[in-house]
């Protein structure tokens, strides 16, 4: 425990202490006031439950007598308090935003008094209340940092690290930023305990375990999320805007267009962030000297983005999109579907696979498109290889440079001048065990149960040799993803999307374009269909500039949504 005798924190204690201040601060007699206008008074017995893990409509609490304990459940059944709050204090993490199922619990310590704050009533709470947006938001982010730095959650993963289900679902529950516990098989001393308790046996693996003991024997990624609360598209609503992806661009949209009054969900096949968080630091993007890792940049703009009552939904894959009257479809992969008034394709690009023998075998289990903490974990000490020449393989060069024993960037032309930034080559030059393998290209991935070892060629001699590496990591030539709009809107022979002056005025349809008019920048030839950020034509690819598109668009969407009149399904 540190800190004062009001809040107690039991979380790591060094980390908390520089933390604590952020992550559990105390309201002044002011801001308990201000509280007070939108709350109800509840009196509290000693013990009493005020929400449990797993809750999805938890109110905000504001202690002014007494006390509330947090707690974590563990992988044993038993829970911890982590932080005791007292007058002052208040509860809550960022699940009070969306409806996310609570991922700690709270319950009064001793004769207790609160304020209770509902979900609907914290929303206009920290849009009208400047002042109190900034403790209560920047406490929120503190305290879900804190704790997935602890590495422990509502929920337990029992499974192999060389296990692809396994690691899709770390990964997911990573870039959701869901708090978990990890037992790995291979090397974890609890884990024979676990699967015993369980009753779980080899094949069953991976296994999720809930707070309430419940287990899930092989969970599909979109199980884990529906679980979770995290796929939730609503019932019956038309929105004003769907976004379709949330990486920058797609975030971007969704903050002007919350904050500006539309109604709007994003859907994501994966999850909030896109490619930018699969950057471990992003350094070219304004504002953040420092740099600023993807997974951060993407969580700091949902928290914005819920704020102002945007919706999420992941995993959520568009597979096709269709006109009901005035209005559009969104059909899901899963047959769901969703109505908006207007879409935003925000649906970026994927790297490509790798064309080598044996390579779709060894994906999640030593062939990567990422390089983040969790990856890094995978390889520490090993030796890695990383193919392709650009920023992003450069960045997880360095990145990979910390823990893994050598790295090699396997590139096919002769050196990195053209594709790779200057500030980056010079890291990697100054860096003693990063290698470049110039003129080189996979040809064959070999291993067992996990990957082992790689076969390479070098292009101008035709020479093979063979390297020992545990992790490929795979940056090469980006695909649009818009296989889902190929019949409704025009693009280029690689999939990106045409928009604004791109499009040939003889192309538009006369029954929805009038006259001389034209599609605006970033709209696609069909009314109210728009495309930011990677996926469109000519883009920059760009954090910044998926920014600065996905913004900008909120103003075209504005101006159709008001010419549309009143929404119209058939
Ligand atoms: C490792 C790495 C490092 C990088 N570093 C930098 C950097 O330092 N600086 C910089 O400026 N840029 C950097 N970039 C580039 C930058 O991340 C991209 O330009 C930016 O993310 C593009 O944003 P976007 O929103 O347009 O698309 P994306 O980030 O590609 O996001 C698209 C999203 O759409 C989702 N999606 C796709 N299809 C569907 C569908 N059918 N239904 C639902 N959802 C769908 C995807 O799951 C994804 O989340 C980096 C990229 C990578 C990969």
């Amino acid at each position: 425990m540190a800190d004062s005798s009001l809040i107690e924190y039991s979380l790591d204690a060094d980390r908390v202490s520089a933390e604590a201040r952020v992550a559990f601060p105390r309201l002044t007699d002011a801001q308990t006031r201000a509280v007070a206008e939108t709350a109800k008074e509840r009196e509290l017995q000693d013990g009493e439950t005020l929400w449990e893990v797993g809750d999805r409509s938890a109110s905000l609490f504001v202690v002014i007598e007494g006390a509330v304990e947090i707690t974590q459940p563990l992988p044993d059944r038993q829970s911890r308090v982590i932080v005791k709050h007292g007058v002052g204090g208040f509860t809550g993490d960022i699940d009070l935003l969306s409806s996310k199922a609570a991922v700690v619990a709270g319950r009064a310590s001793g004769r207790t008094r609160v304020l209770e704050v509902c979900p609907q009533a914290l929303k206009k709470l920290v849009v009208s209340n400047p002042v109190l947006s900034d403790v209560i938001l920047a406490a929120f982010i503190a305290r879900r940092r804190l704790l997935l730095s602890e590495q422990h959650g509502e929920i337990t993963l029992i499974g192999s690290r060389y296990s692809p289900q396994l690691y899709a679902l770390r990964e997911f529950l990573e870039r959701n930023s869901r708090p978990f516990s990890w037992i790995d098989v291979d090397n974890d001393a609890a884990a024979e305990r676990l699967t015993e308790a369980f009753d779980l046996s080899f094949d069953e693996l991976p296994a999720v375990v809930t707070s309430s003991g419940e287990v899930c024997r092989n969970p599909s990624v979109t199980g884990l999320a529906r679980e979770l609360g995290l796929s939730d598209i609503g019932a019956g609503e038309v929105f004003d805007m769907a976004v379709v992806g949330g990486g920058p661009a797609g975030l971007a949209a969704a903050v002007y267009g919350g904050s500006e009054g539309l109604s709007t969900i994003v859907l994501d096949a994966h999850a909030p962030g896109g490619q930018a968080a699969t950057s471990s630091k992003i350094e070219n993007y304004l504002g953040f000297p420092m740099g600023i890792s993807g997974a951060d940049l993407a969580q700091n703009a949902l928290i914005q983005a819920e704020k102002f009552g945007v919706r999420f939904a992941t995993p959520r894959r568009v597979a096709r999109l269709a006109k009901d009257g005035s209005v559009y479809r969104l059909e899901l992969d899963d047959g769901e579907s969703i109505q908006a008034r207007t879409v935003v394709a925000a649906c970026g690009v994927r790297y490509r696979r790798l064309p080598a023998a044996n390579a779709e075998q060894y994906e999640g289990r030593g062939i990567y498109f990422a390089a983040t903490r969790m990856e890094a974990e995978y390889c520490s000490g090993d030796d890695v290889a990383i193919v392709g020449g650009g920023n992003s393989a450069g960045q997880a060069a360095v990145y990979l440079a910390a823990s893994a024993r050598q790295v090699y960037i396997l590139i096919r032309s002769g050196d990195l001048q053209h594709s790779m930034s200057r500030y980056l080559i010079n890291r990697i030059e100054g860096l003693p065990n990063v290698r470049l393998l110039a003129h080189t290209e996979i040809d064959r991935f070999d291993g067992a149960d996990r990957l082992t070892s790689i076969r390479v060629r070098d292009n101008r001699s035709d020479e093979f040799r063979k390297l020992s590496v545990s992790g490929v990591f795979v940056f090469i030539g980006a695909v649009a993803n818009t296989e889902w709009l190929h019949d409704v809107v025009s693009v280029d022979r690689n999939g990106f999307v045409h928009t604004g002056d791109m499009i040939d005025t003889q192309s538009l349809d006369a029954n929805t374009w009038a006259g001389d008019e034209h599609p605006s920048a970033f709209e696609t030839g069909t009314r109210g269909i728009f495309a930011v950020g990677d996926v469109r034509c000519g883009s920059t690819k760009r954090v910044a500039s998926a920014v600065g598109e996905g913004s900008v668009v909120v103003q075209s969407v504005h101006r159709r949504i008001a010419e549309m009149g009143p929404a119209r399904v058939a």
